[in-house]
């Protein structure tokens, strides 16, 4: 196979700034005109890059929402200039960073208050239910006092839903009722604090959660969090390229195991992509890939830095290949076959795969 002078050589990850407009306009549909939209970018935006996002975000976004204090560094040094508000427990040792990065800090213990200086803006959480972080509504009544002790007000109230991907949910209208019944109590006492519920199930299935702000994350990445159908667009896309072909005769098995026989002369095709690049190995056999225009089915165990492909035509090396993405499969499609949800497919894609952000106008 002779290589010509346009091969990709590269694994990357696209970032469809279009899809990614387009989402954050649908999300922006649903709500009120007064609600703000607190854009969950964890996790690296769930494995986008966050500083790619920034250009599109800003003009949606009014604040960001990352799990540690790092993250929220990080994203400052990209250059966000919205709030940042930092889901993680407040700690001794990052708590320097809030003031100096202008941090909104999560509060959900007697401890964290502790230590929090005067100066720095805070937002409460409550646990109603999801049985992770936060105060128990019973709390209330001592948390305000130790509030008027320490002479601080908190600029928001927030809870967290465990259940609000399906709508209609009655976990879900217990913790909304819990955080509904303590809210003329938060605004009486932080008359400009803003209260906020909602992830990415909350906006889409409980219009009557949404308070002052959401909280998307999963949404705006393009996937519905239950995998309803919705005008929702993936905004990432795999690609990787063909870096060897060989012929195949029917009956030779391909990788590990031999787990997969040809059963017809053909073509195999090595795609430089494999476990440890995120690919989950439980995929194996059980995927297709569109490999100049065609689709391919995956063959053979996925190994840590290869995959296979069959094809009875023949197959050029340097031949682009989408993994994931409009013309192959969706991440929502590879989490039922591999048992998880898209959330941790889009995360797993490991950080040495190159992001690239792609402009409007995209096939992609
Ligand atoms: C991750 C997270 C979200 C976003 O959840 P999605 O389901 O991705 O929309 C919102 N709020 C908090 C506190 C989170 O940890």
């Amino acid at each position: 196979m002779s290589k010509n002078s346009t091969v990709l050589h590269e694994t990357k990850a696209l970032i469809s700034l279009s899809n990614l407009d387009h989402n954050f306009k649908y999300l922006r549909s649903l709500t009120g005109h007064n609600t703000h939209i607190l854009f969950v970018v964890k996790a690296d935006a769930y494995g986008h890059k966050a500083e790619l996002l920034i250009p599109v975000a800003e003009k949606f976004a009014d604040w960001y929402g990352v799990a540690t204090v790092k993250e929220a560094v990080e994203l400052r040094k990209a250059n966000a200039k919205q709030p940042i508000l930092v889901f993680e427990p407040v700690n001794e040792s990052t708590i320097s960073h809030y003031e100096a990065h202008q941090l909104a800090a999560v509060v959900g213990s007697f401890t964290e208050l502790e230590i929090l200086p005067q100066n720095i803006s805070f937002h409460l959480e409550f646990d109603t239910g999801m049985g992770r972080l936060g105060f128990y509504a019973k709390d209330w009544k001592s948390l305000k006092s130790k509030l008027i002790e320490k002479k601080i007000k908190p600029s928001g109230y927030m809870t967290h839903f465990a259940d609000a991907d399906e709508p209609n949910s009655p976990k879900t209208h217990h913790q909304l009722g819990i955080f509904h019944a303590l809210a003329d109590e938060f605004r009486s006492f932080a008359p400009e604090a803003i209260l906020h519920a909602s992830n990415s199930g909350g906006l889409l299935n409980y219009p009557d959660a949404q308070f002052d702000m959401v909280r998307p994350g999963i949404s705006v990445y393009g996937y519905h969090p239950a995998g309803a159908d919705s005008p929702l667009k993936p905004v990432l896309s795999l690609l990787s390229y063909l870096i060897a072909v060989k012929p195949i005769k029917k009956g030779m098995a391909v990788s590990y195991l031999s787990k997969w026989k040809a059963e017809k002369d053909g073509y195999v095709g090595v795609i430089p992509v494999g476990y440890a690049d995120g690919i989950p190995r439980s995929l194996s056999n059980k995927i297709q890939v569109n490999t100049a225009g065609k689709m391919l089915n995956q063959v053979g165990v996925i190994t840590m830095d290869y995959m296979m492909v069959f094809s009875e035509e023949p197959l050029t090396v340097g031949s682009e290949v989408e993994l994931l993405g409009p013309n192959s499969m969706l991440a929502d499609s590879w989490a039922k076959i591999a048992g998880t949800i898209p959330y941790e497919i889009l995360t797993g894609i490991h950080p040495k795969i190159k992001r690239e952000s792609i402009e409007l106008n995209n096939k992609y």
